[in-house]
């Protein structure tokens, strides 16, 4: 007999996974997410706002967003469908999951990187092979050349610059990997306007080859979702089977379209970043007993003894950095996202104090 009021269970795959959780708690300086420190500033909030009042809202919006792909296509000097919007990077890293993974699909992963990839695999059933990075977090390219050339792999991701730890991959190992292999290699450029490197010209002559941006982070509107791939006009094709049709709302691609032809106003905001992220570096380096991790993105990792309690007494300050100290291979690793001068001055300055007090 049906028992009363019970549920069954959820699906096996969601057995022993725990939702992603990134720790949206309140501070007064958030240097946890790798965000833009600055909004998107007035003049193009001006132009922003008066392109949603023309949005009609009683109307599906453009599935495929064409108005922004082209936008992005034209930039990029690829074709419409060699574009393909998302919501968020996050909506396109589950449709590689969905169009490459699966029951007896296989997914190569060389943790530590974005926790998103392993969890997406996991829950369609995708068997995850990982290929740990070495020490220093660099890629252990050998065994990852071997491991492709098995040939049983059926999409890696390469995070380019890497989340957590911060540096570029090298492209020739990456140019390697994709003559390796007919897998699908996901480089995951979410940091490239801080990088200012880019595989897009592999795209010419790599079928297998697909990149995945941002407008969350050089952009400022991790608020507003909107991510895209570029890749192979038949890479896209598949993409288009599994995702759902209306992901991209009509008031995010309007706000997307003004922020995209304005992208040459947050150039400045992006050197800041920069520079300002080279300033943290060194800083951080000259911290007694801190272990500094170089970085081509917004974001520094680094490593000291009782990271957690650090994190306490820095969340206690009022300054949020994401605490990474029991994570498998970053073990006392914290990190801090680059913010405005101030904000990096208020961080430093209390972490300083902190360290000295331990
Ligand atoms: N890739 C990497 C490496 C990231 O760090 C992030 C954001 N944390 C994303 C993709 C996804 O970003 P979004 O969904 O905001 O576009």
């Amino acid at each position: 007999m049906r028992a009363l009021n019970s549920v069954r269970q959820s699906a096996p795959q969601l057995q022993g996974l725990v939702p992603y959780d990134p720790k949206y708690l309140p501070a007064r300086a958030y240097l946890s997410a790798n965000e833009n420190p600055r909004d998107v500033e007035t003049e193009i909030r001006q132009k922003i706002i008066s392109a949603i009042r023309k949005v009609p809202l009683n109307r599906y919006p453009d599935p495929l967003a064409n108005d922004l792909r082209d936008m992005i296509a034209e930039a990029n000097g690829l074709d419409r469908d060699q574009v393909l919007l998302g919501n968020g990077g996050d909506e396109l890293l589950f449709n590689i999951a969905l169009a490459w993974g699966g029951p007896g699909r296989k997914f190569l992963n060389l943790p530590p990187t974005f926790s998103v990839y392993a969890a997406n695999a996991r829950l369609t059933g995708t068997e995850v092979i990982d290929v740990p990075r070495l020490a220093d977090y660099s890629i252990d390219e050998e065994t990852v050349l071997e491991r492709v050339g098995q040939g049983d792999i059926d999409y890696v991701i390469v995070a380019s610059p890497n989340n957590p730890t911060g540096k570029l991959a090298n492209e020739e190992f990456l140019a390697k990997l994709l003559d390796a292999t007919d897998a699908l290699v996901l480089v995951d450029e979410a940091y490239f306007e801080f990088s200012r490197t880019t595989m897009r010209p592999y795209l010419a002559m790599h079928k297998n080859l697909l990149i995945l941006r941002t407008f969350s982070k050089a952009f400022s509107l991790a608020g507003v979702r909107m991510g895209y791939i570029l890749g192979n006009a038949e890479v896209i094709r598949e993409f288009l089977k599994v995702r759902q049709p209306y992901s991209v709302d009509a008031v995010s691609q309007a706000i997307a379209r003004e922020v995209f032809s304005e992208r040459q106003k947050f150039e400045h905001g992006i050197m800041a970043i920069i520079s300002e992220r080279d300033r943290l570096f060194e800083e951080l380096g000259k911290v007694p007993g801190i272990t500094v991790y170089p970085s081509d993105s917004n974001y520094i990792l680094f490593k000291l003894e009782g990271a957690d309690k650090v994190w306490e007494a820095l969340y206690a300050r009022g300054i949020l950095v994401r605490d990474f100290s029991h994570a498998p291979m970053l073990e006392n690793c914290l990190r801090v996202s680059v913010g405005t001068e101030e904000e990096n001055d208020e961080f430093l300055a209390a972490l300083r104090e902190i360290v000295a007090n331990k």
